[in-house]
């Protein structure tokens, strides 16, 4: 069989090895960090630095297709392997995903409607975007934010400096702060030849900035808004000529629906899948970098709702084991450091 590399050792390359191995795929995962639990499933493990030339070239030569599940892998890392192997979804998508401000023009570009949006690279600059976007407003560095790390709410203009102090002069965005009805969030899968498939829209509920619950199907707020949004993601995928899941997720307004941001890879908000949907995204996102043909979306039960579970939650896996309803996934993860995921469940 044929072997698939990943690039990052997190739960979504974990749950990517094993959604792989009953098509019959090894799976060779490749990071930096110290814990990789995607290692624990995988066949073969490189743990050397994103900008190791000698690993990199070994582990493109050990390996059939590319793909990766965290997308700030350096830029250059991925162009290295790109010239070796195929890498899917490849470079384009790695490098708007990567910044807010070019991903949000690139969107905007496509017809796509973010929320009001400025650079921000000085604290003058700062000023100047709060008087042009107004608030409440929320800065986010451009750059490596997760998990609502890297963010600052600006109730007014007086909060400006402190503001500007929190994100240590980081290059930035300011964006007005959306009174939602409610989140949402699209996953498409597309092939190298353009055939796509759409999940039906997830409706996120988010705590602290980290998603909380994904319901599906999703309330009236993100139905009115799902097919504006499903059209956007498909055409950015197409945009991209992008091969694997792509995931965007969006704010539902009266006015239709407002893009957030995307992810080039599979997403939190899918995990539904794994028990609530015929082909769980991992299995989806394998079968199109590979080039099989993409498989069903239908839903499995007429509602699924995941939960998130984050820190230290043992007390509680008990019960979940002994629900019939609810389907339960650990991560492996040896530190459960407060708001870390370490698991979620699919309630069905
Ligand atoms: P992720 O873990 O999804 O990658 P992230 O750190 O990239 O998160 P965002 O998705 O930008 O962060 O924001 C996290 C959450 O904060 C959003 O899901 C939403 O609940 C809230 N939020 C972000 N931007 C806005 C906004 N402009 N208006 C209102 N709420 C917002
Ligand atoms: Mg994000
Ligand atoms: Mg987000």
């Amino acid at each position: 069989g044929a072997t698939i590399g990943i690039l990052g050792g997190g739960q979504l390359g974990r749950m990517l090895a094993l959604a792989a191995a009953p098509l019959g795929y090894r799976v060779h995962v490749y990071a930096p960090d110290a814990e990789l639990v995607a290692g624990d499933v995988a066949a073969a493990v490189t743990r050397a630095a994103w900008d190791d030339a000698a690993a990199l070239d070994r582990f493109a030569a050990a390996v059939d297709v590319i793909t990766y599940e965290f997308e700030n892998v350096p830029v250059a890392t991925v162009e290295r392997l790109a010239a070796l192997k195929p890498v899917r979804p490849g470079v384009a998508a790695l490098r708007v995903a990567q910044d807010r401000m070019i991903e949000k023009r690139f969107v905007a570009g496509l017809g796509g409607r973010p929320a009001p949006f400025a650079a921000v690279d000085s604290l003058a600059g700062l000023h100047a975007a709060l008087a042009d976007v107004g608030t409440p407003a929320i800065l986010k560095t451009r750059r490596l934010g997760y998990d609502g790390k890297g963010q600052v709410r600006i109730g007014s203009a007086d909060e400006a400096g402190a503001a500007w102090a929190a994100v240590a002069g980081a290059p930035c965005v300011l964006e007005g702060y959306v009174a939602f009805a409610a989140e949402f969030s699209i996953l498409v899968a597309r092939c190298p030849g353009g055939a796509e498939v759409h999940y039906p829209a997830a409706e996120n509920v988010h705590r602290g900035g980290i998603l909380s619950e994904s319901h599906v199907p999703a309330g009236a707020a993100v139905a009115a808004c799902m097919a504006e949004a499903t059209a956007l993601t498909v055409r950015i995928a197409d945009a991209l000529d992008y091969v694997g899941v792509l995931a965007c997720e969006f704010f539902a307004c009266a006015e239709g629906p407002l893009f957030n941001e995307m992810a080039p890879r599979v997403h939190n908000s899918g995990h539904w899948t794994q028990d609530g949907a015929l082909t769980s995204q991992f299995e989806q996102h394998v079968r199109a970098i590979c080039g099989l043909p993409l498989g069903p979306v239908t839903m499995r039960v007429p509602r699924v709702r995941m939960e998130n579970l984050l820190g230290d939650t043992a007390d509680r896996w008990p019960a979940l084991l002994a629900d019939p309803a609810a389907k339960l996934h650990l991560y492996g993860k040896s530190e459960a450091a407060e708001g870390r995921k370490m698991g979620h469940v699919n309630f069905l």
